[in-house]
């Protein structure tokens, strides 16, 4: 099958029977409803993309598989150079969203679960490898996308999930049948869950032999029965169900979102596990996944990182300060913070292997010191942003205010001109302009997309703590003694 369409992936979501819950109600047309289309435009860029010739190196490839041309979002990395393509488009649909894309979730898991299967097999035999190509191949050619769901919500943080005063504090296994298995649980703050055709579920933490049944991944379609989403909010998210305010929205395109997955007395059939009961590689698959998406930050972030300090250099020169040395100088500090990310991003590619399935994997303490470095740099450039911006991002009147013909001045003046008026720009430069700038900073910087920028950066993929035990553990300070004794004669 070809390559969907933008528009073909939008309609083949209203095919699915996804059940969507928010502000206490089921929403029925969750793809027109304003406050999550955003993110299905988002999701939609990663299709129209593919379709551009321009962009068909870094979007399209042949497929391991099958030998056809897919999507990226759903490859198994051949090569480093596959790995570092991952990156470069990741940072393109950063630019063109200035949002979280939500498909890459799925492109880690592929990856995770293809080479950790594999070993499953070669230990115990078991056919989980072969259930995953062959989902994978279906997922390929009809170019679907897929969320790849980890975050259980680990309820007592101490204990361990067969500890869990609630059982369903991680996703488990309640019912083993010849044909499959009935699984319950959740997964919290969920990208891009709504919005995928199929999840694919993996272990959230390491596990001991007493966890045996939270052991388990598997994928399942999105509207499977027993599976429903409530929609997680985001800052001023209200803004999109606003008449004339587009402007204030800041990014009325595009745009994240998140869920919490629910998992009731959910059947999977046996061709779709991949992990069941193998305690000692739940792990494996985390510790992989982790690696990918930590990687994914050093291009998605570096990607709307750029359309953040374009937006910056814009409200300086709007503002007639663009030559100003000071304002120069923090425009430097914020590309030499993104470029640092975008850095990272490609070393642990660079550096990545191939694992005993064929498919490569990057670097992992490169890959978890990207991701350290993105839950601080942001936050730099974030705080630049706003320092070259100025109060007015969070200060200026509403959009209808601007276009309001209400008289309140003693010649006849409207709202809308004493706005117009006093929030004007420099010269050849339209307050609407100004206006459209100074809210989009404000919506990266602490609305609806800072959910992306912002507190993504800290904790998704992982909180920086998660990074921090990796490194200690990939940072062989052994080794490093070594080094020091060597040269300095101590035996
Ligand atoms: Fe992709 Fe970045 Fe969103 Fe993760 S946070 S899904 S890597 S865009
Ligand atoms: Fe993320």
């Amino acid at each position: 099958m070809a390559l969907m369409t933008a528009q073909e992936y939008i309609e083949s979501l209203r095919k699915l029977n996804t059940r969507v819950y928010m502000f206490g109600e089921k929403i029925e047309n969750w793809v027109d409803h304003p406050m999550i289309r955003p993110s299905i435009n988002c999701v939609a860029m990663t299709y129209a993309l593919a379709q551009d010739p321009q962009y068909a190196d870094l979007m399209t490839v042949k497929s391991s598989l099958t030998g056809h041309t897919i999507n990226r979002f759903t490859h198994l990395h051949q090569s480093t150079e596959d790995l570092m393509n991952k990156v470069k488009m990741q940072r393109l649909l950063g630019q063109k969203t200035a949002s979280c894309f939500q498909r890459c979730v799925g492109m880690d898991a592929f990856n995770s679960v293809f080479s950790t299967t594999f070993e499953i097999d070669e230990k115990y035999g078991t056919h989980y490898h072969e259930n995953f190509k062959k989902f994978l191949t279906y997922v390929q050619d009809n170019d679907l996308t897929v969320d790849g769901a980890m975050t259980d919500p680990k309820g007592d943080r101490s204990k361990a999930p067969h500890d869990q005063a609630d059982p369903d504090m991680y996703v488990h296994v309640v019912e083993r049948r010849p044909d499959g298995i009935v699984v319950c649980g959740a997964k919290c703050h969920q990208t891009g869950s709504i919005n995928s055709h199929w999840h694919i579920f993996m272990p959230t933490i390491s596990m001991g032999e007493a966890d045996k049944d939270w052991a388990v991944s598997f994928a399942c379609p999105t509207d499977a029965e027993g599976m429903y989403m409530i929609y997680g909010r985001q800052s001023c998210d209200t803004r999109k169900l606003e008449e004339d305010a587009s402007i204030d929205v800041g990014n009325a395109k595009f745009g994240g979102q998140e869920a919490l997955v629910v998992l009731d007395h959910v059947f999977i059939p046996n061709e779709y596990i991949f992990l069941n009961g193998e305690y000692e590689f739940a792990g494996m698959i985390v510790e992989r996944f982790a690696g990918y998406h930590r990687q994914s930050y050093g291009g998605c972030k570096v990607g709307v990182g750029d359309t953040l300090i374009g937006a910056a250099a814009l409200a300086a020169e709007y503002n007639g300060v663009e030559k100003a040395s000071a304002v120069k100088d923090k425009l430097i500090e914020m590309t030499h913070l993104n470029e640092t990310l975008f850095c990272c991003g490609i070393a642990c590619s660079a550096q990545g292997f191939k694992t005993k399935a064929g498919n490569y994997q990057i670097d992992l303490l490169l890959a978890n010191v990207c991701k350290q470095n993105v839950t601080r740099f942001p936050y730099e450039i974030v705080r630049l942003a706003e320092d070259i911006a100025g109060g007015l991002m969070v200060t200026m009147p509403s959009q209808k205010d601007f276009n309001s013909d209400t008289v309140v001045g003693r010649n006849g003046e409207t709202i809308g001109d004493i706005c117009n008026k006093f929030f004007v720009a420099r010269e050849g430069v339209s307050t609407e302009n100004r206006q459209r700038i100074m809210r989009f900073i404000e919506n990266l910087c602490l609305g609806a997309a800072a959910v992306g920028y912002r507190t993504e950066s800290m904790h998704g993929a992982g909180s920086p703590q998660a990074q921090r035990i990796m490194i200690a553990r990939q940072g062989n300070i052994q080794g490093k003694k070594q080094l020091a004794k060597d040269i300095a004669g101590i035996v």
